[in-house]
């Protein structure tokens, strides 16, 4: 017999969906599962198999956990500000909300096709208002506590776009949008004094790590902080 996948995988995830038995619930009796992935960033080519490799993985988990009877948090959001879809936006003259929207549909669909047991009643959308409002106060508490700071930086510079590039986007000297020559112009950027904690993080770190990886982890925190090289 043919095993029918479109129909056969279609009609348990509805089942699922209908249930909802991938939410979490508020129930503090049970005990608590917190599975996070890194939220990707909605584009308009769909998923890239690197995005199911790390979710099946942590899909697994979350799943055993769910039947030894933990109360299993595992959420999807998307990390939708860029600058892909600003430029696909102008080339295309649609308006950024409209494409984001659209990527992040795409987006869900693949993933719920994939049978992948996020909780979507909690899905999050850092284009949202609602939630950048929080990450703008944060912002706000770090400026308040001089840990947010402007600086004279060198950035790369299009002479076409009239616009700040990140390195991938100068490509053999040149925009990689335009074509336009790209220069070096020292412009005030935003800074977020990180190094303040390195101290802290590492004897923190220390006491309280308990992962397979800490000793690599902490070598690593070392070399970047202290400006130390780790072998
Ligand atoms: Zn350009």
């Amino acid at each position: 017999m043919k095993y029918d996948f479109a129909a056969i995988e279609k009609k348990w995830q509805d089942k699922w969906e209908e249930c909802g038995c991938f939410h979490a619930e508020i129930d503090h009796s049970k005990p608590k599962f917190y599975a996070l992935v890194e939220f990707p960033y909605p584009s308009g080519a769909g998923l890239h198999v690197g995005h199911p490799r790390s979710y099946t993985a942590l899909d697994i988990v979350c799943r055993k956990r769910r039947m030894q009877g933990y109360n299993v948090l595992y959420p999807m959001g998307w990390d939708a500000f860029g600058l892909p879809t600003e430029n696909f936006a102008i080339k295309n003259h649609i308006h950024p909300a409209i494409v984001t929207k659209k990527n992040v549909d795409r987006f869900r669909s693949q993933l719920k096709a994939l049978g992948l047991s996020f909780d979507w009643k909690r899905e999050v959308n850092t284009t949202d208002p609602s939630y950048y409002k929080w990450t703008q106060w944060i912002f706000l508490q770090l400026f308040k506590q001089g840990l947010a700071y402007k600086k004279e930086m060198s950035v790369n510079w299009c002479t076409g776009c009239k616009c700040v590039l990140a390195n991938e986007e100068v490509v053999g000297g040149v925009c990689e949008r335009c074509g336009s020559e790209v220069v070096h112009k020292v412009k005030s950027q935003w800074m977020l004094a990180i190094t303040k904690y390195a101290q802290r993080l590492i004897d923190e770190y220390h006491q309280d790590l308990h992962h397979p990886l800490r000793h690599t982890f902490r070598r690593y925190l070392y070399g970047y902080f202290a400006g130390a090289s780790a072998h």
